[in-house]
């Protein structure tokens, strides 16, 4: 067999949305692509903001000579500098443009991390339910995933839960808020909670724990609520994040990584940052969207739109007797599946042409996932399918 069974292995794991994917394509075909109710991608339904169209037009029309060639793998000094400006206002640190390095996406970002400070063997831990790359992200690097689950009420932190999975060999525990797939936000004292927990766990050991802070959607949040900075909480700490939903530029690849300045031996990490960002071959970060970002540090899309559709979908559904916790942030929900296998109410929403993802794709069995980065149309012509659904469910709505 061309391919090594543990990728082999990976693929049937983590085929849940593209397997949705495909189903999907033949509903569409049979049914019409109007009568098809896609929930499953996070890709944003969005334009980016129109500062990106002008300041794009203006690169064009008025080269920069030079500006397509290779640069210091790290990305272009003053987009750090922008950078690390948006990032000291946001935790009263001073951080530098050399504790930031561009990167291709959030996805980028996690893998350059992880390449520079795992040895083979070392524990990360993750957080049921999470982005179902980091399993394989952490894979790549000879580490090994241990896995915690949040409160499954509230999806928020469980910090004893935590302390009692780190070990000697705990390296780093990757949070993400806004959370994909649950949209809560961790608030300062849940953050703080973790920073004192991990000081007091690094001097048991002896050990620097890294607390990898993933945070692409943590421009995307509502009803004014602020996602707290994890700088201000956690002193070895990484930002890893992207443009891919703040700007909706996914397909774009631009994003970064940027350490707390009072991280322990900062230098040697950004220093190894740099050499990984290098090796894993993405060799520096797209020179053209490293340009147009670094004057958009304070853009984002609409945010009202997403709220919109957030509280459309949480009335509509909540009201038909699904139960789910309201995000604070991001474009997802993860309800409770009303049927104890989530493979099989996924199932049976697609013979509604509902397509959803299972809460299993996300190591959390027993829930599912809804992408709302999608037409608010959509949504709307979804609601009779829902309801239907519902009914055939039992649930009382
Ligand atoms: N982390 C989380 C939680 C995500 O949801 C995503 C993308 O959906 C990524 C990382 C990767 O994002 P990027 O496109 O910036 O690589």
């Amino acid at each position: 067999m061309v391919v090594a069974n543990k990728i082999s292995g990976f693929i049937a794991k983590a085929s849940w949305i593209r397997k949705m994917f495909e189903e999907g394509e033949l509903l569409r075909q049979q049914y019409g692509a109007d009568k098809v109710y896609d929930f499953t991608l996070g890709n944003p339904d969005v334009e980016p903001p129109e500062a990106f169209n002008q300041a794009f037009l203006k690169l064009a029309q008025d080269p920069i000579p030079g500006m397509h060639r290779y640069m210091n793998n790290a990305g272009y000094l003053e987009t750090r500098a922008a950078v690390a400006k948006s990032l000291s206002a946001a935790s009263d640190l001073p951080v530098q443009a050399g504790q930031v390095v561009m990167t291709c996406g959030a996805g980028g970002a996690l893998n350059v991390v992880l390449k520079t400070i795992l040895n083979p063997g070392d524990e990360v831990v993750i957080l049921v339910p999470f982005f179902v790359e980091y399993r394989f992200y952490i894979d790549n690097h000879g580490g090994v995933p241990v896995e915690v689950w949040t409160d499954p009420e509230t999806f928020q932190l469980d910090i004893p839960k935590i302390a009692a999975a780190i070990s000697a060999s705990t390296r780093a525990i990757i949070i993400c808020s806004p959370n994909n797939p649950t949209g809560v936000i961790y608030p300062a004292e849940s953050l703080a909670a973790l920073g004192e927990m991990v000081s007091a766990k690094e001097q048991e050991f002896g050990s620097q724990i890294c607390v990898i802070s993933d945070e692409p959607y943590a421009r995307i949040s509502y009803d004014g609520k602020a996602v707290p900075n994890i700088f201000r909480h956690v002193k070895n700490s990484v930002i890893v994040t992207s443009h891919s939903k703040d700007l909706a530029l996914p397909g774009e690849r631009i994003g970064y990584l940027a350490a707390n300045p009072s991280m322990k031996d900062v230098d040697q990490f950004m220093e190894g940052a740099i050499f990984s960002n290098r090796v894993l071959g993405f060799v520096n970060a797209p020179a053209l969207m490293q340009r147009l970002v670094a004057d958009l540090q304070h853009e984002s899309v609409d945010m009202a739109a997403y709220q919109e559709k957030r509280d459309l979908i949480y009335n509509a559904l909540t009201e038909m007797g699904f139960e789910m916790v309201r995000p604070d942030g991001a474009f997802y929900f993860f309800p409770k599946s009303p049927l104890p296998n989530d493979v099989e109410f996924v199932k049976v929403a697609q013979k509604h042409r509902i397509l959803l993802v299972p809460g299993a794709g996300f190591g959390a069995p027993g829930y599912f996932r809804i992408a709302y980065c999608v037409d608010k149309g959509m949504i709307e012509r979804s609601f009779d399918a829902w309801r239907e659904l519902a009914k055939e469910l039992g649930l009382s709505g």
